[in-house]
């Protein structure tokens, strides 16, 4: 059990981390019988500005926030993918300690996933598991739902906060609390990036430096298209997207593709949807990355 306190001396406020979902449950309850909203993020740690810009968007939006740490075991399709994920719970907890949510949920998998098994959530995503992400990770969104289905009957939360970054897991999870019918309001927050235009992702302290230099070609080749949507094709800027991404052979470009940001079907031409969005998964030697740019047509 690692239930403790860390107390943030600047603020002079405490933050509870928990293990249990029973403790996290009994101290939620305390909160919500005083009628506090309670606001949650989810993420598998390894956290950076992009996990924390969230929480302090929770922070702004709620009385109570709550953060879980929990990397999801039937969220990968890659076995090496999950056993190289980063875990560091330690610095994730002096980071967060800074912002002081109010509770942390650092679960252990036994505890999710006890031997009798959670159930899943019978959601129909249609579309949404079959295209980008999905096609090219089978089984990945199944696992989304699964484990935040659990996650939101644990914490029971008011709002729930969730990256533009992961702009597909985004819309999963809405289709979810929809279909569900969950009394949980979706908040997203914007993709946050380095100075050079690489989208923060836990996965980036996996790339050599050299491979990290070479990564922020993925977010200029999408700025690239977003800049130039009007003067050239789509086909066009997507193949020339792509030779930019691999053109020092150290990065293979997996899918980059144009699609409808709302109901996230593939698109040809920029004319096909009044808010085009690029998507792109990029192979950077062991390290796969994804990034995803709107297209913005307000000043047409
Ligand atoms: P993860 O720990 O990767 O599962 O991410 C947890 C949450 O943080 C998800 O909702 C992600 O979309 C979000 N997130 C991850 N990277 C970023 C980023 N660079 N900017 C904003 N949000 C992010």
């Amino acid at each position: 059990m690692i239930s403790h306190l860390l107390k943030n001396e600047h603020l002079n406020k405490e933050m509870q981390v928990f293990d249990t979902i029973k403790e996290l449950q009994a101290a939620i309850s305390i909160q919500k019988g005083t009628s506090k909203k309670v606001g949650f993020v989810p993420t598998m740690g390894a956290l950076h500005k992009g996990h924390l810009s969230l929480v302090e968007l929770a922070l702004k939006e709620n009385e109570v926030v709550v953060v879980s740490i929990f990397v999801n075991p039937t969220q990968f399709n890659n076995p090496d993918d999950l056993k190289n994920y980063p875990r560091t719970l330690e610095s994730d907890l002096e980071l967060l300690k800074d912002l002081s949510p109010d509770f942390v949920f650092a679960p252990a998998v036994d505890e999710i996933y006890p031997a009798k098994g959670i159930v899943k959530p019978a959601v129909n995503l249609g579309l949404l598991e079959k295209t980008l992400e999905g096609k090219h990770r089978p089984g990945h969104f199944n696992g989304v739902v699964q484990v935040v289905a659990g996650l939101f009957e644990i914490v029971q939360p008011d709002k729930a906060y969730f990256g533009s970054k992961d702009f597909q897991q985004l819309a999963v999870i809405k289709e979810m609390t929809r279909q569900l019918k969950l009394p949980i309001e979706i908040r997203s927050g914007e993709t946050i990036r380095d100075a050079d235009g690489l989208a923060m992702s836990s996965r980036n302290v996996l790339l050599s430096a050299e491979q990290r230099s070479e990564a922020s070609g993925i977010s200029k080749a999408l700025f690239y298209i977003r800049d130039n949507w009007k003067v050239k094709s789509a086909a066009e800027l997507c193949l020339e997207a792509i030779r930019r991404i691999e053109k020092n052979g150290l990065m293979k470009v997996e899918y980059l593709e144009l699609a409808d940001s709302n109901s996230l079907e593939t698109i040809h031409s920029f004319d096909q949807s009044p808010v085009p969005r690029i998507f792109t998964a990029v192979q950077v030697g062991k390290v796969r990355l994804i990034d995803n740019i709107g297209i913005i047509k307000a000043d047409d």
